[in-house]
Parts: C-alpha cells; structure tokens; sequence
C-alpha cells in the first residue's frame, strides 16, 4: 500500500483524530499507537507480527510526486506546522492552551498570512500583545513560512470522518474533498 511506503520511508506523517484531539505520528510512534490501541479488523494492515492501524490522513513532504492540493490556511494547520510549540516559549501545549499570534500586528499592517501568523502560547500572546517581537523582548523561535506538506486522504472516509478534517483540508465548492488517495 502505497500510504503505508510513503511513511515508512519517512516521507509522510500521519495524522490521527481522536476524544484527546489530533496527533501528529511519525512511523515508529504510529507502530506503538498501532500496539497500544488495537484497531478493529478493517481499519489493519496486518504482518505475521502486528496488526498496523491504517492511517486516514497523511501529511506528505514536499518531494513526493503523489498529486497534491494545497494546504489550507488554517488554526489547525498552524498548530500542525509549529508542533503545537509556542513560538516564543518554546513550549508545547495543547490545543485550547494556544493562541494564534500576528507577528506583525494588525494594527501597522500585518497580514493574516502564513509568513506572519504563529503559535503562541496565551501567557506569550497576552506579553507580547500589540507589538512586534522585538519590542516585547522576546525571540520567534523560527522564521514562519507556508508548509511544503500536503495532505492525502484515504479514499474510505465517511462523512462524519471528513467532517473531522474539514479543518485540515480545502474543500471544493461542492463540497467534496479535493482528491482522495
Ligand atoms: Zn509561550
């Protein structure tokens, strides 16, 4: 399976949804969640010595030629680029501990952009407030950029299942997903 060759040639991460959130795997963390959280029979690949979750939604690097849409600009997908790291702590939290900070703020001209928008922690947000970085005292820990992943999704989602990722994807006017692996 095709999915399962990109992530073990450490090509593509998977992304996992479940009650605590979305997870970002890489192949050896998938194998343990594989172990710890048995899948049902139709959602395995299985070898002589496990039974391995079929992942839904993979984030691929750039340098795969499986057909691929652009990411979409979103709080998730924000989170997903910076690690769930705050950019200026330097710290990971979860998802409802994070803000989404203007590098540049709004008020003297700082786009809503890829290149301008990171991760920040709401104790670094509230510091930082109406500033630039420099002027707060603090450091970005890395220059933002747009991802040079994309997503593919499994062919075998359900609705309910693309309702999860809507947040991830770009989704057509008809409301379809975009393409599906
Ligand atoms: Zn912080």
């Amino acid at each position: 399976m095709r999915a399962m060759n990109l992530l073990f040639r450490g090509r593509a991460s998977v992304i996992y949804s479940d009650v605590k959130g979305h997870q970002v795997y890489a192949s050896a963390e998938w194998i343990s969640h594989s172990l710890s959280n048995p899948p049902a029979d139709l959602e395995a690949i299985r070898s002589p010595c496990i039974a391995l979750r079929i992942p839904r939604v993979l984030l691929l690097g750039a340098y795969d030629r499986v057909p691929r849409r652009e990411i979409r600009f979103s709080r998730r997908n924000i989170y997903l680029r910076d690690g769930h790291l705050c950019q200026y702590c330097g710290r990971v939290y979860r998802e409802e501990e994070l803000n989404l900070d203007h590098v540049v703020p709004r008020d003297v001209g700082g786009k809503t952009s890829w290149e301008n928008i990171v991760t920040a922690c709401v104790r670094c947000n509230s510091r930082k407030a109406n500033r630039l970085p420099e002027q707060a005292g603090m450091t970005l820990r890395r220059v933002p950029a747009k991802p040079k992943w994309r997503l593919v999704v499994a062919s075998s989602l359900s609705t309910d299942e693309a309702e999860v990722w809507k947040e991830f994807l770009e989704v057509t006017p008809s409301g379809q997903l975009p393409w599906r692996a």
